[in-house]
Formats: structure tokens, sequence, C-alpha cells
């Protein structure tokens, strides 16, 4: 039986594919189609061939994923050739309801659809990534696999907000927490970087890319996550605030007459780096920064402080610490943050080796110092692949379940 699964992860103008090897995390091809829906939209598809980028308009989802079908058949592979195992859709919100994977049917897509109001920017660019998957495979199993899920494992009192009791029991405010499958398997590889069972680790994960959030792992699970009901609270992102006092909104609203839509596209894209220094990629930012540029300096610095506090509060949740793990676009690649956000923790037992944390390397590594009580480690994460192993999990449970 063929391991392949196709993920698949829809934005509200994009839609990223990769078939994936789900026992290798090969991916045999792999493309993203951006600026669905304007005038002018953006293709590029990576298989054995090379890259091919085409520009054109793609009016809808189901035209983009049309021209992935088409990429397939006319670059490599042949969706007739690969036996594909599964469709694996990246979802962003499952609410309490889903803790693991599960198979798309009628009543999972009623689900993610009530699950809307807690997650407008996300679930509908899902849901439609999830329709059309649906009709143009329609013989294939398809799996919905949440960034919510991993969380699940929360205790009440962490995941309570203190706020009036019915908030949480008629409208499911509570916190949720993101980037499960980036979690996973981030969690995963340190285990297998300090050649430890999971079981016994207790980690703290920063998960830090476009948006950025952290961790406390203990055993594999998850009990403390720093995003909240929406993808919004906690660490400084890209271009999200993170954490806030919530009466920055009624002062907007009072003093400055702000609308609440305006006030929530403020913070999820204009806040963040981007707020601070008009700048949200960090590579610029670095670059700024080291030219002396200092709103890039103040964004950097109020970053990486964010970082520290979270390092703290969980090194408290966990009570010992047996390795923080740096992932995603800037936790793999940005030393400077790394070596700032962890100063001045080594009472904590927290040291960085400086040659190995500026060291280039494209696979996981230790960059703490040898005798650093804390391992430090950077592992690249492959949400794809996680997405691609849980679908596959997913297929085969449900296929011996069922007899
Ligand atoms: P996403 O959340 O969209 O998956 P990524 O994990 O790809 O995002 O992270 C994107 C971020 O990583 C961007 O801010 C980008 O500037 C940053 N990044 C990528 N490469 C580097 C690098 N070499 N040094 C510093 N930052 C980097």
């Amino acid at each position: 039986m063929s391991d392949h699964v196709l993920v698949i992860n829809t934005g509200s103008s994009s839609l990223k594919y990769s078939l994936v090897d789900a026992a290798s995390g090969k991916a045999a091809a792999s493309g993203l189609v951006e600026r669905i829906g304007e005038p002018e939209g953006h293709h590029r598809h990576r298989g054995p061939q090379g890259e091919k980028q085409t520009t054109r308009r793609f009016a809808s989802h189901e035209d983009a994923l049309r021209a992935a079908v088409d990429a397939f058949e006319t670059q490599g592979p042949s969706l007739d050739d690969v036996e594909i195992a599964a469709v694996g859709h990246r979802v962003v919100h499952g609410g309490s309801r889903f803790a693991d994977p599960a198979l798309v049917d009628d009543e999972l897509v009623a689900a993610v659809t009530d699950l809307v109001p807690l997650a407008p920017l996300h679930n509908p660019a899902n849901l439609e990534g999830i329709t059309v998957a649906r009709r143009l495979f329609p013989d294939l199993p398809q799996v919905a696999v949440f960034d919510t899920a991993f969380h699940q494992t929360l205790e009440p009192h962490a995941y309570t907000y203190a706020v009036p009791a019915e908030w949480l029991k008629d409208h499911g405010i509570r916190r949720y927490g993101f980037h499960g499958t980036s979690y996973a398997f981030a969690s995963e590889q340190a285990a297998r970087l300090l050649g430890r069972d999971l079981a016994e680790l207790n980690l703290i994960v920063l998960h830090l890319g476009n948006g950025c959030s952290a961790a406390a792992v203990r055993g594999g699970e998850s009990v403390d996550t720093s995003m909240g009901m929406t993808p919004l609270e906690g660490l400084v992102m890209g271009t999200r605030s993170g954490d806030l006092d919530p009466a920055v909104h009624a002062h907007l609203v009072r003093e400055l007459g702000w609308s609440m839509d305006e006030i929530d596209h403020a913070l999820n894209f204009e806040s963040g780096l981007k707020g601070l220094a008009g700048e949200n990629d960090f590579r610029e930012l670095s670059r700024r920064r080291a030219a002396g540029d200092v709103r890039a300096q103040l964004a950097f610095d109020v970053y990486c402080y964010r970082i520290k506090k979270y390092v703290g509060a969980y090194y408290a949740v966990l009570g010992t610490v047996d390795a923080i793990v740096f992932t995603a676009g800037v936790g793999q690649n940005s030393a400077e943050m790394r070596a700032t956000s962890l100063a001045g923790l080594e009472r904590l037992g927290i040291q960085i080796d400086e040659s190995r944390n500026t060291a280039s390397a494209d696979e996981g590594r230790a960059v703490s110092a040898a005798d650093s009580p804390v391992a430090v480690l950077v592992i690249p994460t492959d949400e794809e692949w996680e997405i691609a192993r849980q679908a596959l999990n997913c297929v085969r449970s449900t296929d011996h379940s069922g007899g």
C-alpha cells in the first residue's frame, strides 16, 4: 500500500500542496498558488523535472487545485502513477471537539463550519480547500489535521481565562493553542536528537515563523501554550501584536472611535514587527538593525524580551527543563535572536555555545554548550510531513476499526 499523502494547506487567497511520502518525509512534488481571485495569480510547481512558474488569473480555489492537478500531469509525477493513500488537510481550528486528526465527512464539515466564529480568518479557507478536494478526488479518503489538536491535553487551569464562567460554557472562550503539527514534529525530533524517550522529557518549544508561539511540552504532551482562543495572543509575531492589555480595545473604541473590525485588522495585520519597524521579514529587519536602524533594534528587542518572559514562565510551569527547542523560519535561522532571547539565563542552566549557534546547518542540532544542563536545540520543522504521517495513521486506524 502506498504511503503517499497529498497535503493541502489553504489560505484565504493561496493554496499550498505537497505530495509527501509519509514514511520518509520526502516530497515527490510540491507547489503553491498565490493571489487566488486577483487579476494576476502565480503558480509554482516543483517536481522531478525542476520548477515551473505560471502567471495567470486563478478565479477560485477550485481553479487553483485543478492547476495543481494539471501540473502533476504535465510536469510530474503523474497522479495516476503514484497511488495516493489520502489527502491531508491542515485545518487551523478544531475547538474542543478535535483532539486527533479525523476523516472528512459531512459531519466534520459541519463541525468545522460551526467553529468559524472562533477562527474567522482561517477556517473558511480551510473548508474551501476541503470542499474542492472532495470534488476533485471523490474516491480518496480525506483527513483533517488540526493545529489545535496537540494542545487538547491542556488542563483546565491552563486553558481557562479568568472571565465570567459562562463565556467558556456558552461561547467556547478559552485557550486552544495552535502550531500543533509543528510541536508534535519538533518534540519527536528533539527526543531523537537527544537520544532519549520523549515520554521522559520536559521541553520548551518555540515556533517562530511569521506566526510565533511557545509551548511547554511534558512527556510529549502540551501543558501550556502562548496562543489562545485565536492565534493573536502570546509572542510578538511578524504582523500580530501578541499579548496586549485587553483594555486597549475599549480605549481605541471610546477615545478614537475605532470599529472592532479596524482594531482586529490592526492587531492581526499591522502590528508585531511590522507595526514597530514597518517590516515583518526578519531577514530584512536584521539587515536594518545591523546598519544601526533604531526602530529595527527596538522591534528586535521587544521580540526577544517577550520570548525570554515565556521561557521563564514555562520553566516554572515544567519545574525542570531538558531542552529548549527553536523551530520555523526565524527560530531556525536567527542565531542573534536565539542568543539574545536566552542571554542571562545561565543560572537556569541555559548556556548557548556561540560558535555552534552561529554555524549554519540545515539539520537538527544542539547549539548549547557541551556542559549546559539544559540543551538548546534547533530543529527544522516539517509540518507537511507531520500532516502526512497523521493523515495516513488516521486512515489506517480507521480501516482497522472498520474491519
Ligand atoms: P510561516 O509561518 O509562513 O511558515 P516561516 O516559518 O517560513 O513562516 O518563517 C518566515 C520568517 O522566517 C520570516 O520572517 C523570514 O524573514 C524568517 N527567516 C527566513 N530565513 C531567515 C534567515 N536566514 N534569517 C532570519 N530570518 C529568516
